[in-house]
C-alpha cells in the first residue's frame, strides 16, 4: 500500500501496481488531486452553485417561483434554466418563450421533463398547460 497526500490534506492508502516509475506517476497523479471524499463534495457545491445562480436568473428572466420541497425546487430551477437556453436556440422570440416556461410551476415537472429536446419545449408546454 502506497500513502498518498491528497492535494486538500487528506492522507490515504492505495494499493498502486506496476514498475516503481508507473506507481510513482500514479501517486504523483493522485497527490494533484483532493482526496474522493473532498472531490465529492466539491461536485456537491458546485451543484448548489449552479441552482443557485439557476434560481437568480429565472428570477431576473420574471419566470415565476416553482412549488415543492426545497431540493426539487432548486433542482428544478436548474433545470429550468437549461429548458429556456435550449428553446433560445430556436428562433422564438423571447417574450413567447419567458411566457410558455412561466405556465408550469411545480417543480417536479420541470425535473420530470428534464431530458426534453428543444424542439420539445414549447409544443410540450403547450400540450399540457393552456395559456393564461
Ligand atoms: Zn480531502
Amino acid at each position: 500500500m502506497e500513502l498518498v497526500r491528497h492535494s486538500c490534506g487528506h492522507e490515504r492508502k492505495y494499493r498502486l501496481n506496476g514498475p516503481a516509475h508507473s506507481v510513482r506517476r500514479q501517486i504523483e497523479h493522485r497527490e494533484a488531486m483532493p482526496c474522493p471524499k473532498c472531490r465529492k463534495a466539491e461536485e456537491e457545491t458546485k451543484f448548489v452553485r449552479e441552482c443557485e445562480s439557476a434560481a437568480l436568473a429565472n428570477a431576473e428572466m420574471g419566470l415565476p417561483e416553482l412549488t415543492g420541497t426545497a431540493a426539487q425546487v432548486a433542482y428544478a430551477e436548474k433545470c429550468r434554466k437549461d429548458a429556456v437556453m435550449y428553446a433560445r436556440m430556436k428562433s422564438t422570440p423571447m417574450a413567447e418563450i419567458i411566457e410558455a416556461m412561466s405556465r408550469p410551476t411545480q417543480a417536479r415537472w420541470w425535473i420530470e421533463n428534464k431530458d426534453l429536446g428543444m424542439h420539445q419545449w414549447l409544443p410540450v408546454i403547450n400540450d399540457q398547460f393552456q395559456a393564461r
